[in-house]
């Protein structure tokens, strides 16, 4: 669903110019090792019996909570992109004519996207019953999210600067009221 949702975005962005990209190695390594955890491990779970020597028992109250967490994560995802329109970048970029956006479901929350992604990786953990390939994508994702939030916001104030600052201010990161 989260490919599917991204497919028609990942297109149109193609066609939008960038005009700054802070794209580093790190950052590069941080998305394969995500493409690697949220999508190769799970794969490799479900078709192949390589990492059944992690596996574990699946609680059904928590297969019910993953699925009730994909299910808000998939919405969120689609309304973020939906939002965000051509600001949307995979990767620290800025578009030619970037607009900043302040609207929609960025009026609650500064990181919409990456709330989804959180409710998604955690719903992974929660569904596959398995040591490895279940909470692999969590931890990626903390460790893309840890080292990517400031350097985006950093970019966001150098291009944006009082605007982006104000809305800094009246808005949270990830969880609206809370963080
Ligand atoms: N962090 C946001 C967006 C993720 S996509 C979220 O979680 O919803 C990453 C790109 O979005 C960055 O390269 C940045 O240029 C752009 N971006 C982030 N917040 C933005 C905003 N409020 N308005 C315009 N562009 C934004």
């Amino acid at each position: 669903m989260f490919f599917l949702i991204r497919a028609p975005h990942n297109k149109r962005s193609k066609e939008t110019k960038v005009s700054e990209s802070r794209k580093s190695l790190l950052e590069r390594t941080l998305m394969s090792s995500m493409t690697l955890a949220g999508f190769v491990l799970p794969m490799i779970f479900i078709l192949t019996p390589l990492l059944s020597f992690a596996d574990h028992p699946l609680p059904p109250l928590a297969f019910s909570a993953g699925i009730v967490c994909y299910a808000l994560g998939t919405w969120l995802f689609y309304r973020a992109h939906a939002d965000l329109g051509t600001s949307w970048s995979p990767t620290l970029e800025l578009r030619e004519n970037h607009q900043l956006v302040v609207r929609g479901i960025y009026r609650s929350i500064r990181h919409p996207m990456y709330t989804a992604i959180f409710l998604g990786v955690f719903a992974q953990a929660l569904v596959l019953p398995n040591w490895i390939a279940g909470p692999s994508a969590l931890a990626a994702f903390t460790l893309m999210f840890t080292l990517r939030l400031r350097r985006e916001e950093r970019m966001l104030i150098e291009k944006f600067g009082e605007p982006y600052q104000d809305y800094m201010a009246r808005t949270r990161r990830l969880i609206p009221g809370i963080w």
